[in-house]
């Protein structure tokens, strides 16, 4: 099962790909996760990649594209993965059906989680006052200018997906505006058709 989670910033793409890690025995592949670890190499490549990352930009799609090039070619991708994150493009859903095709992967299917934005802003409060009171560090992105310009960049450059998967018959839409377990039940009944 090789699957894409589509959604805007806390649709709950992280939630659910981790619980289908277990339930399915998948690996669950975030380029978010991949590009804090670049962040942390404290090299030139991830002082950049923090200033885009921390102002709610995007990544250049080269070194996105890089990134997952690489991570798919482990071992550990071989019984199935959940792309969380990516692509987040045009250009890097074109790229990933290149990849896909020379390693011969194919798709089962894309899942798009469906919220308003208005719930999407109160989410991400809640995320960093949670993580505040847990004693954790908030992520430098949950601000509400970084979070408006990751809206914006998924307004502008991650919607056109649902169209480019719409069109290739491999797009799943499910309601996210219901609690967690509701949105699972959702996703599973689509796995269970598609697998
Ligand atoms: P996430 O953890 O998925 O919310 O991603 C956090 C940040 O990492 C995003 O706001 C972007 O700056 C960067 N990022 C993650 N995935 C991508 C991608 N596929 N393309 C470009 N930038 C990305």
């Amino acid at each position: 099962m090789n699957l894409i989670l589509l959604g805007p910033p806390g649709a709950g793409k992280g939630t659910q790909a981790s619980r289908l890690t277990e339930a399915r025995n998948v690996i669950q592949l975030s380029t978010g996760d991949m590009l804090r670890d670049v962040v942390e190499t404290h090299s030139t490549l991830g002082a950049r990649t923090k200033a885009i990352m921390d102002a709610g930009g995007l990544v250049s799609d080269d070194i996105v594209i890089d990134i997952v090039s690489d991570r798919l070619d482990k071992l550990d991708c071989k019984n199935g993965f959940i792309l969380d994150g990516f692509p987040r493009t045009v250009s890097q859903a074109q790229a990933l059906d290149s990849l896909l095709e020379s390693k011969c992967l194919a798709l089962t299917a894309v899942i798009e989680i469906l919220v308003d934005e208005e719930v999407l802003i109160k989410r991400i409060e809640k995320r960093a006052l949670e993580m505040l009171s847990a004693g954790k560090k908030v992520r430098k992105d949950d601000n509400p200018s970084s979070f408006e310009k990751r809206l914006m960049a998924y307004r502008s450059q991650t919607l056109p997906l649902s169209g480019y998967y719409s069109k290739l018959g491999l797009l799943k839409t499910v309601d996210g505006m219901a609690g967690i377990e509701s949105v699972s039940a959702q996703i599973d009944r689509i796995l269970d058709q598609e697998t």
